[in-house]
C-alpha cells in the first residue's frame, strides 16, 4: 500500500480563516441588511499600476510575433529581471550579484519549496505570532519546530535565545501579523547568532516596501555577515499588487555554504529540476515595477494603504488602545481592550459594529488577546470602520 505523508495528519485545521468565513457567513444570513466592513484580509484592493499594465500588454504582443516570442523561460528567472533586481539592491548599497537573485511565482511558493535545501532532521525556529505557513510547511516536512514567543515587552522583535537553538530561523520584518520591524542592531544579533551556530535565517521581506523609517533595514543583507547565514524571500504581492498576478524573488548568496555544499548551486539544481520558469509575460510586467516610473506608481498605491493605517491609528491613539505596526507595515496589531480574548473581541466587533478583523490567536498561542487589522481595504470602508470603532471603544 502507498504510505501517505502522515505528517499531514499533524497539521492543525486552518481554523483561522475558515472560522472567520463561517462566522461572517452566519451573521450575514441572519442580518442581510447590515453592511460588513472587512479589515481582515491580507489581499490588496488597488489594481496593478499603469507601468505594469503597459509592460504586461507588451509582453502579450511579444508572444504574438515569431521574432519576439518566448518559449520556456530560464528556470532561475529571465536574465533581464535578475539583473534589474540585483541593480535595485546595489542602488541601495547592498552587494548582490545577478546570479544570486532567483525569480519565483511568489513568496508562499518559495517559502515552501526552499525547504528542499535542508535536511529533514533540521529543526526550525519560528518567532510567534507568525505567518502560519512557516509552521505548516515544516509540519508537512516532519521537522521539529521550536516556538519563540514574542510580546509587547520586546516590541514583538525578540533577541536570540541560547536555549532556543535551531538550524533554520524564520524572521519576518516588517512582520505579519504584528507590523513590528527589526532594527539593524537586533538583526545583527540574529546574524551573529546564526553564524555562531551554523544556522540559516530565512528572512521574509514580503513587506519591505512599507518601511518608512530610514534606519530600518529593508534587506537582511544590509547587515554585516548575513551573506554567510541568510536567504531572503521577497514578493511583489503587496509591494506592487501582484497577489493575483504572482511574482517574487529570492536572494541566495554564493557565500552561503554548509558542509561544502553551496545553497546557491543547490537551488539552481532544484529549480532546473522542479520548474520551467515563471511566465515571460509576468516577468516582463514585474520588471516595470523597478523602473523609475514604476517605483513612483507603486509608492502612490502604498501611500493609499498607509493613509488607511493612519485613519485606524488615529482612533486607537484617541481611545488609548495599545498597538504595534501601521507605520512600517500594512498591519495594525492591537491589544484587545478589557482583556478580551481574540475570538471574543472578534465576536464583539462583528455583532456590535460589523467590522471583521483577524483574531491574534490564529498566529500562534502568544497572539491570544491580540487582534490584527489589515490596511489593504478601501478608504471608504476603513473610514466607516474607524467611526464605528471609535463609538464602540467609547462605550466599552
Ligand atoms: N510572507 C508573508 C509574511 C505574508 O504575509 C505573505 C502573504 O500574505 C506571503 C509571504 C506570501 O506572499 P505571496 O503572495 O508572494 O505568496
Amino acid at each position: 500500500m502507498t504510505e501517505p505523508n502522515m505528517n499531514y495528519a499533524n497539521l492543525k485545521d486552518s481554523y483561522l480563516f475558515f472560522g472567520i468565513a463561517q462566522k461572517v457567513k452566519k451573521y450575514s444570513e441572519i442580518n442581510p441588511d447590515k453592511k460588513i466592513l472587512r479589515l481582515g484580509i491580507g489581499d490588496v484592493s488597488l489594481p496593478l499600476c499603469k507601468s505594469v499594465i503597459s509592460a504586461l500588454t507588451e509582453g502579450v504582443s511579444d508572444q504574438a510575433e515569431k521574432s519576439s516570442f518566448h518559449g520556456y523561460m530560464p528556470e532561475c528567472g529571465a536574465p533581464f529581471l535578475r539583473t534589474t533586481i540585483a541593480e535595485f539592491y546595489r542602488k541601495r548599497g547592498v552587494k548582490v550579484a545577478d546570479d544570486e537573485v532567483f525569480i519565483s511565482s511568489g513568496a508562499s511558493d518559495e517559502l515552501g519549496d526552499i525547504l528542499d535545501l535542508f535536511d529533514k532532521d533540521n529543526s526550525a525556529l519560528v518567532i510567534e505570532p507568525a505567518y502560519p505557513a512557516y509552521v505548516d510547511a515544516n509540519v508537512i516536512a516532519g521537522r521539529k519546530i521550536i516556538h519563540l514567543a514574542s510580546s509587547l515587552d520586546n516590541g514583538f522583535t525578540p533577541e536570540p535565545d541560547e536555549d532556543k537553538l535551531a538550524d533554520i530561523i524564520y524572521i519576518c520584518s516588517p512582520n505579519n501579523p504584528t507590523g513590528a520591524v527589526f532594527t539593524k542592531e537586533k538583526l545583527k544579533k540574529w546574524v551573529d547568532f546564526a553564524n555562531a551556530h551554523g544556522s540559516i535565517i530565512l528572512f521574509d521581506a514580503a513587506y519591505e516596501a512599507f518601511i518608512e523609517d530610514d534606519s530600518v533595514p529593508h534587506s537582511i543583507f544590509e547587515i554585516d555577515g548575513a551573506e554567510s547565514c541568510a536567504i531572503e524571500v521577497c514578493s511583489l504581492s503587496k509591494t506592487a499588487g501582484f497577489t493575483g498576478t504572482r511574482l517574487g524573488y529570492t536572494v541566495i548568496p554564493k557565500a552561503l555554504v554548509r558542509n561544502g555544499m553551496s545553497f546557491n548551486a543547490m537551488w539552481i539544481r532544484n529549480r532546473t529540476t522542479k520548474t520551467n520558469g515563471v511566465s515571460y509575460i509576468i516577468q516582463k510586467g514585474g520588471a516595470a515595477v523597478f523602473t523609475e516610473q514604476g517605483q513612483k506608481e507603486i509608492k502612490e498605491n502604498i501611500a493609499y494603504y498607509k493613509e488607511n493605517a493612519k485613519v485606524l491609528m488615529r482612533v486607537l491613539d484617541e481611545c488609548k488602545i495599545e498597538y504595534t505596526g501601521g507605520k512600517n507595515a500594512p498591519y495594525i496589531w492591537l491589544k484587545c481592550p478589557n482583556n478580551l480574548g481574540s475570538w471574543e473581541f472578534f465576536d464583539l466587533l462583528l455583532d456590535k459594529i460589523q467590522v471583521v478583523g483577524t483574531p491574534g490567536e490564529g498566529f500562534g498561542s502568544c497572539g491570544e488577546g491580540y487582534f490584527r487589522f489589515s490596511t489593504f481595504g478601501s478608504r471608504e470602508d476603513t473610514l466607516h470602520a474607524a467611526e464605528r470603532l471609535k463609538d464602540l471603544f467609547g462605550n466599552l
